[in-house]
């Protein structure tokens, strides 16, 4: 079985990896107290996970916090087995905690054919505004409830060479559970769109000079692989306000249709 991830692993800025691939991100903060996790694929990626980390020197056992961007299946599918290696926390938010431990059956593993690796708590509950300090490396937390209601927006404060960044990414940035279909056979809020659009507008007033994708696809990883390769910056601080307006545009279409 060919292990290796259609998106080779890479170091995006600073202490800062990705080592996920085309189906989903898995980003790495390697830290003085130990490497922070920041989603963790689908179950089938253990092995591509390990690989990647293990060609950018990152120990797995090094593992210390696992942090999950939202509940659903495709970002939290090798949480147990990364932790059974490391001993590592794990953190969700308190609302999406219900996801993962079972209590809310909204994992989308139907969805996406997943068998569900087991239920769990996570053992550090995130709220809107949380930070926390790996070593020198802060990482905050908004919440920015739509896709799921406990998806989180992740702010982690970076320095490369004495340049501090702010590094961003929208925990869930997808309209696939916003549908009048899928609201009304969860008994989610009527209003869920709204509240995904209000989130939208909250976190237009940060300030982010690079974006993460939780999908690649969002901020176009593969092309951000090949200017890190070339010697060129993939910072900019335009690009979150444009992530968020297209996701708005996006958001707009799918109100037009409902
Ligand atoms: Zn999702």
């Amino acid at each position: 079985m060919n292990i290796m991830s259609d998106i080779a692993p890479f170091r995006m800025f600073g202490n800062l990896y990705f080592v996920g691939s085309s189906r989903v991100s898995v980003h790495v903060i390697k830290t003085e107290e130990g490497l922070v996790v920041i989603d963790t694929g689908y179950p089938d990626m253990y092995e591509q996970i390990i690989e990647s980390m293990k060609v950018m020197s990152l120990d797995p056992a090094d593992i210390c916090a696992i942090i999950h961007s939202h509940g659903h299946i495709d970002h939290t599918g090798t949480t147990l087995r990364l932790k059974e290696i490391s001993g590592a926390k794990t953190y969700i938010s308190r609302i999406d905690n219900d996801i993962v431990n079972g209590t809310l059956d909204l994992s989308w593993c139907k969805e996406l054919g997943v068998e569900n690796p087991g239920n769990f708590d996570c053992d550090v509950l995130i709220d809107d505004g949380d930070e926390f300090t790996f070593g020198t490396t802060k990482i905050r937390f908004k919440s920015a409830p739509g896709h799921t209601l406990g998806t989180l927006a992740i702010f982690a404060h970076l320095c490369e060479n004495g340049e501090k960044i702010v590094a961003a990414m929208h925990g869930g940035a997808g309209l696939n559970t916003l549908n009048d279909e899928y609201i009304a056979a969860n008994g989610l809020p009527s209003n869920l769109r709204e509240i995904f659009r209000k989130s939208l507008h909250d976190l237009s007033t940060e300030r982010v000079d690079l974006v993460l994708g939780n999908h690649p696809q969002q901020n176009d990883t593969a092309g951000k692989l090949q200017k890190v390769l070339s010697g060129e910056k993939i910072t900019d601080r335009g690009e979150w306000q444009t992530f968020l307006k297209n996701t708005e545009l996006s958001l707009d279409r799918l109100e037009a249709r409902s």
